[in-house]
């Protein structure tokens, strides 16, 4: 896969205030590339850096391999999206999207077959002659992201497209949003706070947490792989257990943990008597009968979940808890508060946190 763009050591301060703090990613062509932080991380300060709407203090955006630091907007081949949709309200649908051609003197004919195709792309075909205030807030999106598929950029800059519409629209747009990218093969740069729409949309999510990126990866990348105690936490739940190294051999690990010893496969990253958190979520803790690799644990109590139940334990000593998911609640029905069960971990699946 060829790379299009790359932020290489990218700083941004305002003033005295730190806004990112050495950004560093590559996107490749064609990808569909989430920036995922809450509300004030930088999202949108990182694609107005993109789009040359502001500068990096430090740093450089390179494209296609040459630096664009000083590129004028309109000279990237970059389209912006934004929240707000910023269309035309005294221009029809048909005008709204022909603006970015006519303004390069384009002649009618052409901008007449490029309208007409890019909104038969979004599905607005019939939609030609409506003013703005007479579409919805989803078809109001789709003129704003034909009047930037219709310039032919090789980067669509997406900032939180879809922060303005309810659940329901949300979703539908969202669906759009994947099929239309795949469809056009343009690059998307996408921006959300929403954990969800980044899983869902994205082939890669950068995680943005206090002024950096704390993980760059695909959905699963992020899931079964964190590289942090905060991405273990930040998709989903998991467990995180204070061990140590006992001792190890060619091809496992024994470890000595809160919970009892448990035996995990060889890791280049881990040596002896090392101390480290290992994080395993809680559809991975098996109930299982007793053997010589299974922790002996006591049920605090049991949520019923329909067709699955969720319990929570504590080990012996009644310091250490863990949580224990997906479990078959015609199993659950038998267990009751304060029992002792065994479980085990599904130890393919477990991370190791050193930091
Ligand atoms: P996000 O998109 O993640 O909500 P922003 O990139 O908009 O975050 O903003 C990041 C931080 O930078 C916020 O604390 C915001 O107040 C600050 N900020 C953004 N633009 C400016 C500006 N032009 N001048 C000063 N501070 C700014």
């Amino acid at each position: 896969m060829s790379e299009i763009l790359e932020l290489k050591n990218v700083s941004k301060q305002y003033g005295n205030t730190k806004v990112l703090d050495n950004i560093n990613f590559k996107i490749n062509n064609n990808e569909f590339f989430t920036i995922l932080g809450s509300s004030g991380s930088g999202k949108s300060t990182i694609i107005r850096m993109i789009g040359g709407f502001t500068k990096p203090s430090t740093g450089e955006i390179i494209y296609e391999n040459k630096m664009i630091n000083d590129e004028p907007i309109f000279k990237r081949p970059f389209n912006t999206v934004f929240q707000d949709y910023a269309l035309f309200p005294n221009m029809n649908v048909f005008d709204n999207v022909g603006f970015g051609l006519k303004i390069k003197n384009i002649n009618k004919d052409e901008i007449k077959k490029k309208v007409l195709d890019v909104l038969a792309v979004v599905g607005l075909e019939n939609f030609s002659n409506r003013m703005p205030q007479e579409l919805s807030g989803g078809q109001q999106q789709r003129v704003a992201l034909a009047r930037a598929i219709i310039c032919e950029p090789k980067i669509i800059l997406l900032d939180e497209p879809l922060g303005a519409l309810d659940a329901e629209l949300r979703k539908q747009m969202q669906l759009f949003l994947k099929e239309i990218q795949k469809k056009i093969q343009i690059t998307f740069i996408f921006i959300t706070h929403d954990q969800e729409e980044a899983i869902f949309l994205s082939d890669r999510i950068a995680v943005l947490n206090n002024h950096k990126f704390e993980q760059v990866g695909s959905p699963k990348d992020l899931y079964y792989s964190p590289q942090t105690t905060y991405m273990a936490k930040f998709f989903g739940e998991c467990n995180l257990i204070n061990c140590q190294v006992v001792n190890q051999d060619t091809n496992s690990i024994k470890v000595k943990s809160e919970f009892g010893d448990f035996v995990i496969p060889k890791n280049n990253n881990v040596s002896h008597e090392l101390e480290f958190v290992y994080g395993i979520r809680p559809e991975e803790v098996k109930l299982v009968n007793k053997n010589e690799n299974s922790m002996q644990v006591k049920i605090k109590d049991i949520s019923f979940k329909g067709s699955t139940s969720t319990i929570n334990v504590a080990n012996e000593k009644g310091d250490a808890f863990l949580k224990i998911q997906n479990i078959s609640s015609n199993i659950s029905q038998s267990l009751s508060k304060g029992a002792s069960i065994n479980i085990e971990f599904n130890t393919k699946l477990g991370s190791i946190f050193t930091e």
